[in-house]
């Protein structure tokens, strides 16, 4: 029995530690190389399975070693992967080149992703949770959130931000962004965004309620009954990497479980909490457990 589905993106991502950012025509030698499993929809499915969800994922690999990497990941966490399916074009990926300082530069490559399509994915009989982000085509996001049954809930990160239909968000119960994408999402300006006004807009937009994640700052959830914010728990940063991503996959896993949003909310700012703690090849250790007694 599955209770949380997820259709998204699967992105190999290569992280390249660099003296500074090279200049134009210039090749430097760089300092280490990191390989780190990716894609929004794939973190979040393996967020979901961590965080004690059964989870199913639908998406497009290439038939490359990268393909073979993300399908292993996937295992690993326990994510059933079937509809995860091959197609021609080259898998998901992303170089980021990290200097000195910290400060980098990425580049994306969508590539096999955008061949997901709708017509291939089978939902799992009485899913409890959708869960979807924009990392893949509105046409999947659209077909999908409409599918969905009644004791379905769909929860949409629209990560990154890209203008809304209607039609989507009126079929979403949670609509997910951070900052950057309720400031995009809402024409706010990114640095004088009023956030708790920002998740009252975005909920107006269609969708049952709305939550802005904060970072550092926590969250905001707007719903029909009001706005009520939620501080972050307190951690030292090992990497804020992800934590959009673990924070939905962990709020996915709670209201699979029954939880009430405000419940599961607070149970996925906990988990990001940890996660941000945690070197990013250590979540694997990240248990539902370790959440509940942190929260305790
Ligand atoms: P994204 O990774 O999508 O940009 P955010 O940075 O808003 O998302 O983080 C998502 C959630 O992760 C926050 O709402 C919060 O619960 C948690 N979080 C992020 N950064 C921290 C931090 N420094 N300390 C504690 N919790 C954090």
């Amino acid at each position: 029995m599955i209770d949380v589905f997820v259709a998204g993106s699967l992105h190999w991502d290569v992280v390249v530690d660099a003296p500074r950012l090279p200049r134009l025509d210039e090749t430097l030698m760089g300092r280490s190389v990191d390989y780190r499993f990716g894609g929004k929809g794939g973190n979040q499915a393996v967020a979901a399975a961590r965080m004690g969800a059964s989870v199913a994922m639908a998406g497009r690999i290439g038939r490359d070693a990268f393909g073979q990497q993300l399908r292993f990941a996937l295992a690993a966490a326990g994510v059933d992967h079937a509809q995860v399916l091959e197609c021609d074009d080259a898998s998901g990926m992303s170089v980021a080149i990290v200097d000195a300082a910290g400060d980098y530069g990425a580049v994306v490559v969508s590539a096999a992703n955008t061949a997901l399509n709708p017509d291939d994915i089978r939902l799992p009989d009485g899913l409890k949770v959708m869960l979807l982000q924009n990392e893949v085509p509105e046409a999947v996001n659209l077909a999908l959130a409409k599918r969905a049954g009644d004791d379905t809930r769909v929860l949409l990160n629209a990560a990154p931000a890209r203008a809304l239909p209607a039609a989507l968000l009126a079929r979403v119960d949670v609509l997910i962004t951070n900052r950057i994408e309720a400031a995009a999402l809402t024409g706010a300006d990114r640095d004088a965004l009023e956030p708790e006004a920002a998740a009252k807009q975005l909920c107006a937009m269609g969708p049952q309620s709305a939550i802005v994640t904060l970072g550092a700052d926590g969250l905001v959830c707007a719903d029909a009954s009001g706005v009520t914010t939620l501080a972050a728990c307190r951690v030292d940063t090992a990497s804020s990497h992800g934590a959009g991503d673990m924070f939905c996959g962990a709020l996915a896993s709670e209201l699979a479980r029954g939880a009430s949003l405000a419940k599961a909310a607070e149970f996925g700012n906990a988990a990001a909490a940890l996660a941000v703690s945690m070197d990013v090849h250590a979540r694997v250790e990240l248990t539902p457990d370790a959440v509940r007694r942190f929260m305790a």
